[in-house]
């Protein structure tokens, strides 16, 4: 690949890639998302395909989605693409729905806000993107590897912010300074680390000082943005190697508050969380996705085993202290937190019951019985069950002559959970 310059520097003409020097094919793109893009081009706009799925295309990985850059205006898009929705709160974009529950996003070109615009999340003031051109908007973006633009009418790579050469250097770059942009946004802090350990790339020695200096200012921002990061990153690839270096550059506290300290003080416990997130990982690779209550529960498990054990009268209540108590910056959905809590107490029933053989078989009454059989199987055995493989079967291998559920008489519990109310 024959380049111009690095585009750091701000230069105004782009590096231009074309399709005999690069690894991106149309094979590879999603046949909707390229309809989308020659239908915006027809019409007379400019459509690049961006962020994660050029730079995992480029990788030879598999997207997970896949981004559109147009300068075509919300609204227009709206116009032309029956299917398109008008989303967002910080700024507008367009969602165009398909079969099947996908979603492609469209975005307008648009320009950093700048720092007089700080994003002010615990406000819920939203910053005044206005829309920009295609070099504007790549100097927006978080890190260098995350604003290419792939053009499909040309099949030529565009590259302003000199991602190609940090791409192929293996490292992640922010664009721009590094702290003011941390300072403008800290959710990059979090999006930086990520991709450094979902790709295996380098975080470069500044950058990771303005990390530590910076990661403080992720406890301020909007409870559900970072909820959406932490959605990517229980849902997405490498789960354990994104929280390991999360846990390394001392961000675990900032975002899951007390839960995250316990990660980062107890290496022993935090030994555990790793296992299970590799069990899971191996899992999402084989295709068999965790749902993001079983995640959480996963990963919420070695902290809630100790505060359940001695038999606390009622698990419900002591998990949903300790959640309420640990004041993490993530704020998780009543109803899934609700979901959480009650995976928990049943896994540390269950747990407990693979040692002392008294089970209270009632439980399989509740809904989350199964996820919290999948997790106690995960727990005991170091691998998730197999199709028709639960807990059922662990209590049985202990205790052959007990009896299961059914066996037994059924008994009214007298008492509701908090949890479930
Ligand atoms: P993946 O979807 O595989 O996790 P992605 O890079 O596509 O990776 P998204 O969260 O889908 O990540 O975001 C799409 C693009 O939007 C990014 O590639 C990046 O260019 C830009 N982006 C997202 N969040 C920010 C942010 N906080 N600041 C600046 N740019 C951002
Ligand atoms: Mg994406």
């Amino acid at each position: 690949m024959e380049e111009k310059g690095d585009g750091r520097e701000g230069t105004a003409e782009p590096v231009v890639i074309g399709r005999s020097e690069h690894s991106i094919s149309r094979r590879n793109i999603d046949p909707d998302a390229l309809r989308i893009l020659f239908r915006l081009h027809r019409l007379g706009f400019t459509a690049y395909l961006t962020g994660g799925a050029v730079r995992d295309m480029l990788l030879g990985k598999e997207p997970k989605d896949f981004d559109i850059a147009t300068d075509a205006h919300p609204g227009q898009v709206k116009k032309y693409f029956g299917n398109a929705f008008i989303i967002g709160r910080r700024f507008r974009l367009a969602h165009i729905h398909f079969r099947g529950g996908k979603i492609i996003e469209v975005a307008t070109f648009r320009k950093d806000p700048g720092p007089d615009t700080l994003d002010l999340p615990s406000a819920g003031i939203a910053p005044q993107f206005a829309f920009g051109t295609p070099e504007q908007d790549a100097w927006r973006r978080d890190i260098t590897v995350n604003a290419l633009f792939y053009d499909p009418v040309s099949a030529t790579l565009i590259d302003y912010v000199g991602g190609l050469t940090d791409l192929r250097s293996r490292r992640i770059r922010v664009i721009g300074d590094a702290g003011e942009r941390f300072r403008e946004d800290p959710v990059r802090i979090w999006r930086v680390v990520r991709y450094a350990a979902r790709l295996g790339f380098a975080i470069e020695e500044d950058i990771g000082r303005e990390i530590v200096a910076q990661r403080h200012l992720l406890s301020a921002c909007s409870p559900a943005r970072l909820f959406e990061e932490f959605c990517k990153d229980l849902l997405g690839r490498q789960t354990r190697l994104i929280i390991a270096d999360l846990r390394e550059y001392g961000i675990l506290r900032c975002i899951l508050g007390r839960i995250g300290e316990t990660f980062e003080t107890d290496s022993l416990l935090f030994n555990k969380v790793c296992s299970l997130l590799d069990i899971a990982d191996r899992e999402k690779s084989l295709r068999r996705d965790l749902s993001l209550t079983e995640m959480s529960a996963l990963l919420f498990w070695p902290w809630a085993e100790p505060l359940l054990a001695g038999v606390p009268p009622d698990p419900y209540t002591v998990l949903k202290k300790a959640f309420m108590n640990a004041g993490m910056a993530v704020a998780l959905p009543k109803g899934l937190r609700a979901q959480v809590i009650d995976i928990l107490a049943m896994t540390g029933r269950m747990v407990r019951a693979l040692r002392d053989g008294n089970m209270r078989w009632s439980m399989r009454g509740r809904p989350q019985y199964g996820q919290a059989s999948r997790l106690c199987f995960l727990i005991e055995q170091n691998r998730a069950p197999k199709e028709g493989e639960s807990f059922e079967n662990l209590f049985q291998q202990a205790f052959p002559s007990r009896p299961t559920w059914g066996a037994k008489r059924r008994r009214r519990r007298r008492k509701k959970s908090p949890a479930l109310q």
